[in-house]
């Protein structure tokens, strides 16, 4: 696993992709809060990785600002302006539904914010386990489509034609009958900016 995160951290230098190895989610934990200043402001999207980090609650508890979407007390158009706001904050935090180890990091996104923060936010850290690692972007894009949303859906409980049983049958997936979760794809291959993006690479499994 070692030559493999080196390998894919040697790839994403000349892409302006920063990667770190950590051995496990207490390091990527310690990683993110040396990374973030303490008087930054955080969005993040939706994550079982992010949440078996305990990060977000971590950031918050310390004093840095967190728009977070996900409150029960907030009705859906305040959520939504949260999401806005989220992707314009100083830093925002997301794990990647899959990695292919020819570099590119796969994100599927419902109503936007994730593919909005990823693709631009000031500052991005993309955390991801093991398990998210796919041989090449093809696969990157079947784990995504076939395993990480079908899980996701049943987690949250939306009502997809994958609901039931987890294939995808995306060409019935749609309004109003159904609510589709992967509306948007992005396939992230570089960045344009030198100093924007950090991806941890964490050496168990996180999410899925
Ligand atoms: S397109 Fe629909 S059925 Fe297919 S994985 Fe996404 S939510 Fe599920």
């Amino acid at each position: 696993m070692e030559a493999m995160f080196e390998e894919l951290i040697r790839l994403w230098k000349k892409r302006n992709i920063a990667g770190f190895s950590c051995a496990d989610r207490e390091s990527a934990r310690q990683k993110i809060l040396e990374m973030i200043p303490q008087n930054a402001t955080i969005g993040f999207s939706g994550s079982v990785t992010l949440d078996e980090l305990g990060i977000i609650r971590e950031l918050a508890s310390r004093g840095n600002q967190v728009f977070n979407p996900y409150l029960e007390s907030l009705s859906r158009e305040e959520g939504l302006e949260v999401r806005r706001r989220a992707t314009q904050a100083d830093y925002y935090l997301a794990s990647a539904n899959a990695v292919s180890q020819k570099g590119e990091l796969v994100f599927f996104s419902g109503l936007g914010n994730r593919t909005a923060g990823v693709a631009y936010a000031k500052n991005l850290i993309v955390v991801c386990g093991i398990n998210k690692l796919t041989p090449d972007l093809d696969s990157a894009l079947k784990r995504a489509r076939e395993y990480a949303t079908p899980l996701n859906c049943k987690r949250l409980k939306w009502n997809t034609p994958c609901l039931a049983d987890g294939i995808c049958r995306k060409e019935i997936c749609l309004f109003p009958e159904y609510r589709r979760m992967c509306c948007q794809i992005l396939i992230l291959e570089a960045d344009a900016l030198p100093d924007r993006m950090k991806v941890l690479l964490v050496e168990e499994s996180l999410g899925f």
